[in-house]
């Protein structure tokens, strides 16, 4: 398999994609400083904690998404399932745009 598999996206679309992506990561890492801000400087907060924990471990989760879908924008291989190579539906990627699989292959996984 020589070829290298590039999806047909309107470059603007990618464009637009790499900003939401690269928003949503910068929200991301604000809420990582602003959270160990809060527990560096209260460690009784309780509720609150168990928030921040959610929101961390959320974090941990997205972030490496997110890092991810930026990193095949530059290889130029965003919109391309990681699993079967096949495309992205666009549908899917304007809802999540830092989706590495295709539909089918994450029907498949659950
Ligand atoms: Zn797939």
């Amino acid at each position: 398999m020589a070829e290298t598999s590039t999806r047909n996206l309107p470059l603007g679309f990618i464009a637009e994609q790499k900003i939401r992506i690269q928003t949503e990561l910068n929200a991301y890492v604000n809420r990582e400083k602003i959270s160990e801000a809060i527990k560096g400087s209260d460690e009784e907060t309780g509720l609150e904690s168990e928030y921040l924990d959610y929101v961390a471990q959320k974090q941990k989760k997205m972030v490496p998404k997110l890092e991810k879908a930026l990193e095949l924008i530059k290889k130029g291989e965003y919109g391309i399932c990681q699993k079967c190579r096949g495309n992205i539906e666009m549908q899917r990627l304007i809802i999540i745009p830092s989706a590495t699989e295709c539909c089918n292959c994450i029907k498949s996984l659950k």
